[in-house]
């Protein structure tokens, strides 16, 4: 019996749960999906990187024997035209975001689909509460995961033995070009393998705890990217960092990844519904939106972390968390605005874990912030980068501002040769609208 291998989001050969349920005659396949691309825009680094990543998986499935057919089109036609060519089933990792459920259940009318989990370390249907609930809160979720996060080695899978490539009509892969995309330039550390770049992190991991929050170092892992599209399996690197001091903490973040995923699987009206059920009076002012979204709001540290992501699509945890508060909280913004435009052009961009911490920077979600934390963005500057580096190194105008300038709210208006936008808010005045707004309205 002929099957199809659909790689999707986990493109990689080691420790992928398809090809070691795989038998016999094997079509390992990559679909570049028009439904998805025709929503993205022409200089998109995903599609960059993910380009990059199917051409490197083509060449490992060779090394296996086998090689990778690549297609550009709806999902539903190529199945259909597989099925012709005498297809009998479609083995797949498993992909909860709505698009992804409503295209399977499609392809399930075509072909049947066995679907494996290898995206995550656990599946979400197998972690419920003593009363068969779901777990609603990170800690009490964690603790219960303790035999888990203890153990030295998870299991990995290993490719199976004696698969033979099936004959099939596929030729060259399509490029960038036909595709209508132009080739991006990626962060460096995104042209390293993935197994050199995880050494690159375990070399300082001992520090993570300590740097992690400091944006202006190199302190944490940038692995997001390559966990969302499957480069690397979060069980190697649980096996390759638990070798390690100091890795406790960094395994537990991966444990956050995996906790919205499972919120998003238990609870899926969350991608637009708060989860808290709470209402918040947002005033949703577009030019506000517009200011925040460009890095012309007045605040540096919120301008240069704006513009660095619209030049990079990187942005540093902490500097998440900031803009988000800023934006729902500051700004009185709905949190699905800026759900929404990090989903544009975040690199690492994953539906769970954006949602599960969107709607925590808003307050509205599981294990939410209080409504009364709005994180302060010029404390924040001053805490976790005193030096006003980043701001400095992003912004060239304000490069020789003093750090202290920079991180004063409203700092910069006594300069008078500075091009600079004023702040288009109080943050204290703005504190006390949205305490207002959250307090009043949330249920
Ligand atoms: C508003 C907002 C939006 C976010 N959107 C995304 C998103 O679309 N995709 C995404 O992967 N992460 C998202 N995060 C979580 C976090 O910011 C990123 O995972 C992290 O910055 C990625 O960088 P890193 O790999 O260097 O992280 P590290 O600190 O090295 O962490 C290692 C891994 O743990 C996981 N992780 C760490 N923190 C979190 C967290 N708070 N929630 C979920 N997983 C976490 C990630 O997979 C990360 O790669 C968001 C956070 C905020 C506040």
């Amino acid at each position: 019996m002929k099957s199809i291998l659909w790689f999707r989001r986990d493109l990689r050969v080691n420790d992928n749960a398809i090809l070691a349920h795989a038998k016999g005659e094997v079509l390992p396949i990559f679909i570049f999906d028009t439904n998805i691309l025709s929503g993205l825009d022409r200089d998109d680094k995903r599609v960059s990187f993910i380009y990059q990543s199917v051409l490197q998986l083509k060449i490992d499935l060779q090394i296996l024997g086998l090689d990778l057919a690549v297609y550009y089109g709806d999902p539903e036609l190529i199945f259909a035209q597989l099925k012709q060519d005498g297809f009998k089933s479609v083995l797949c990792s498993c992909d909860f975001d709505a698009y992804a459920l409503q295209r399977d259940r499609q392809i399930e009318t075509i072909l049947e689909m066995k679907r494996f989990y290898d995206s995550y370390l656990l599946h979400p249907s197998l972690h419920v509460k003593a009363d068969s609930t779901p777990y609603r809160v990170f800690t009490p979720y964690y603790k219960a995961l303790h035999p888990l996060w203890m153990s030295d080695y998870i299991e990995q899978f290993v490719p199976a033995k004696n698969l033979q490539l099936a004959k099939a009509n596929f030729t060259s892969v399509p490029t960038l070009s036909d595709m209508g995309f132009v080739m991006q330039k990626l962060p460096d550390f995104l042209y390293k393998s993935s197994s050199d770049h995880l050494e690159d992190f375990v070399a300082k991991i001992e520090h993570y705890k300590e740097n992690r929050d400091f944006f202006a170092l190199d302190g944490t892992s940038n692995m997001g990217i390559r966990l969302r599209f499957g480069l690397i399996s979060p069980k190697q690197i649980f096996n390759r960092v638990k070798r390690e001091v100091g890795s406790e903490f960094y395994i537990r973040e991966l444990f956050w990844r995996e906790f919205y995923a499972y919120i998003l699987y238990h609870f899926p009206q969350t991608q637009y519904e708060n989860f808290n059920d709470s209402e918040v009076a947002y005033e949703n002012n577009e030019r506000y939106f517009q200011a925040w979204c460009d890095g012309e709001t007045g605040f540096p540290l919120i301008d240069a972390t704006m513009r660095h992501f619209n030049q990079t699509g990187l942005m540093h945890n902490r500097l998440r968390m900031i803009t988000a508060s800023f934006l729902c909280k500051n700004l009185l913004i709905d949190w699905r605005w800026g759900e929404q435009y990090f989903a544009k052009k975040l690199l690492d961009y994953e539906a769970s874990s954006n949602i599960g911490s969107w709607q925590w920077a808003a307050g509205t979600g599981a294990d939410a912030a209080p409504y009364f934390r709005i994180f302060n963005p010029c404390l924040q500057s001053e805490k976790f980068d005193a030096q006003a580096k980043f701001i400095r190194s992003i912004i060239p105008q304000l490069a020789q501002c003093t750090p202290k300038s920079l991180h004063v709210e409203g700092g910069l208006g006594e300069n008078l040769f500075l091009d600079y936008p004023k702040p288009i808010i109080s943050l204290a005045v703005s504190r006390q609208k949205a305490l207002a707004a959250f307090s009043k309205k949330t249920v």
